[in-house]
This record gives C-alpha cells, sequence and structure tokens, in this order.
C-alpha cells in the first residue's frame, strides 16, 4: 500500500520522527521555551520502533526531529543523542538518516565519531546554527558558546568526518551589532564555508528578553549587511558544491522536475540533477558529478555493474 502511494506521489517516502519536544535553553530572541515549554524526550525503544516500521514501509530517508535535536536523553535510560543515533543506523535496511536542528554545545565528538562509524546509514551533513560570530552578540543571544568554541567543534567535526557538509543558520542585525560584530560573522563564515546559510534580519519576537534591548542601527544598514553576507554565501555555497566535480556520489532519488531531470539529494544534503527512467525515484543510485553551480550539481547517472 505505502509503496503505491510512492508511485502515485512519485516522490521518495521519508519520514520525520519527533524525538524531543521544548527546549531548555532560553536564546534570548527566541519564543520556543515560551510557547513549546521545557524539554522533554520520546523514549529510544519506541522511536527504533517507528522507524523499523517506516523503513519496513518503505521509507528511505529518516529525519529525527527536534527543538534542540542533540540534547536528547533517553528517560527510560538516560542514554544519549550518539547513543540513539548508534540504534537508528543498526535498523536493518537501506536508508538515510538526519537530524534538525542540533545546537553547536551538545554536537560532541562522541556524536561525530558516531556518524564516521556508519556514514552508510547516518548523513554526513550538520546543520550546524551560528547565529552570529561575535562572541559578544552570542552573549547576548544566549547561545552559551563563544566564536573559538564554535570554530573549535567544526574542526573537531572536519578531522573525523572530512566529507561532511555544514549548513547554518545566521541572524543579522540582532542588537548591538556593530560593523566589527557583523565582519566577524562574515569572517567565520569563510573559515568554515557553509554549504546553506538560512540568513535573516533580527526581528523582535514578544515576551522574549532580545525584545526590550535597545537598536540603534538603521534598519537599511542590516539590509545591506544581510544582501552582502547573502551573497558572501553563495560563494562559499559554490566552493562546497564543486567539491563533489569528478567524484561519485550515493545519492537517494527524489523525484522528477518539470524539465523531465531527476533530482536526488546527496548524503551531504547537495542537490543533483541528472537524467533517469522514472523507476529510479525512491532508490539509491551512483551519480558521477560534472559540474556545480551555487545551488546544486549536475551529474550523470554510473551504471551499478560498473560501480
Ligand atoms: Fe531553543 Fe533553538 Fe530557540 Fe535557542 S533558538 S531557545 S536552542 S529552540
Amino acid at each position: 500500500e505505502l509503496l503505491s502511494s510512492r508511485n502515485i506521489s512519485k516522490e521518495v517516502l521519508r519520514s520525520f520522527v519527533k524525538i524531543t519536544s521544548g527546549c531548555n535553553n532560553y536564546c534570548s530572541y527566541c519564543i520556543v521555551p515560551f510557547t513549546r515549554g521545557q524539554e522533554t524526550s520520546h523514549p529510544m525503544t519506541s522511536i527504533v520502533k517507528k522507524i523499523t516500521e517506516d523503513i519496513a514501509n518503505g521509507v528511505k530517508e529518516i529525519t529525527l526531529v527536534g527543538q534542540n535535536v542533540n540534547s536528547y536523553t533517553d528517560p527510560e535510560t538516560g542514554g544519549r543523542f550518539p547513543e540513539l543515533l548508534e540504534a537508528v543506523a543498526q535498523i536493518k535496511g537501506e536508508f538515510w538518516t538526519r537530524f534538525v536542528s542540533p545546537h553547536p554545545k551538545d554536537v560532541n565528538r562522541q556524536m561525530v565519531e558516531v556518524m564516521a562509524k556508519y556514514k552508510d546509514k547516518l548523513c554526513s551533513w550538520i546543520h550546524f546554527p551560528l547565529q552570529s560570530g561575535s562572541t559578544k552578540i552570542l552573549e547576548l543571544m544566549k547561545r552559551t558558546y563563544t566564536q573559538s568554541e564554535y570554530l573549535e567543534k567544526v574542526k573537531m567535526i572536519r578531522t573525523i568526518l572530512p566529507d561532511v557538509f555544514l549548513s547554518s543558520d545566521i541572524i543579522v542585525g540582532f542588537p548591538g551589532e556593530t560593523n566589527e560584530d557583523y565582519l566577524e560573522t562574515r569572517d567565520v563564515m569563510e573559515k568554515v564555508s557553509f554549504s546553506i546559510v538560512y540568513s535573516f534580519i533580527y526581528s523582535p519576537r514578544r515576551y522574549t528578553p532580545a525584545a526590550t534591548m535597545g537598536d540603534p542601527c538603521p534598519l537599511a544598514v542590516k539590509q545591506d549587511r544581510l544582501e552582502k553576507l547573502q551573497l558572501h554565501a553563495k560563494e562559499t555555497a559554490f566552493k562546497e558544491n564543486s567539491r563533489l566535480v569528478g567524484k561519485i556520489e550515493r545519492v537517494l532519488v527524489e523525484k522528477k522536475m518539470p524539465d523531465g531531470r531527476l533530482v536526488a539529494k546527496s548524503t551531504g544534503n547537495v542537490r543533483v540533477f541528472f537524467e533517469g527512467l522514472d523507476e529510479l525515484i525512491g532508490t539509491f543510485v551512483n551519480v558521477r558529478v560534472l559540474e556545480a553551480s551555487r545551488s546544486s550539481v549536475v551529474g550523470v547517472l554510473k551504471p551499478a555493474e560498473s560501480c
């Protein structure tokens, strides 16, 4: 039945599995702890059972979801996020697992080592929200890490998982952000080289501490900063996507595009376009990557027998 639903929708079957709800972090700009309450985690046994059923029903990509997904703690055993990742990776079947959104403070060596150990099941992609590259602004945001701690973690991640792709969220124009603070963010972007950046101009949320912070910076200045940052992000995206050129990537085929090509995702969450038959939708195939752009790569299908 689920297989036919895949054929009807002509899209890969995905499952989003909520592992935590709420958040205890109280970042000064965020409303989530007020609207969703304190963090709670679901038992590991029920998460593993749900994913096992999903895989049996044809799901090919699991996304573990939580406001602060990697602060997961099993309420039954006290097991932490790396142990959950390992338990998921040991489920039989051909599938990929991603997770959103981790908090940098909870990204640790054990988590990255598990990702490296089970590369066939755990995607080499980490969404690693920076928010600001200035330690002064990070403190005002109550993000609980400094610029150097963030960069140290990036170094640790890239040492253990050299092929990893990192994406991020960045807020421009947080109250008190000077041009120097902004340039520090740009500097961190250059050092890390994100493949995707979701960037926004800060906007106040009721009830949050940041909403009462004075901010003399004009909107036009913030817009200019955002525009330049987004151009910069496109350059690093192109650089990151170009890493795949000439390589053979295992990709999960998602759907057919209006122009007739297939679109797939790589383990690093890069969109890959190539020519192929509809039957490949929902399967893993190998693609030789020929060229990169700022938003995707283009390749050709590599026949399985010649891999
Ligand atoms: Fe929690 Fe994320 Fe909101 Fe911070 S930004 S309070 S980590 S949900």
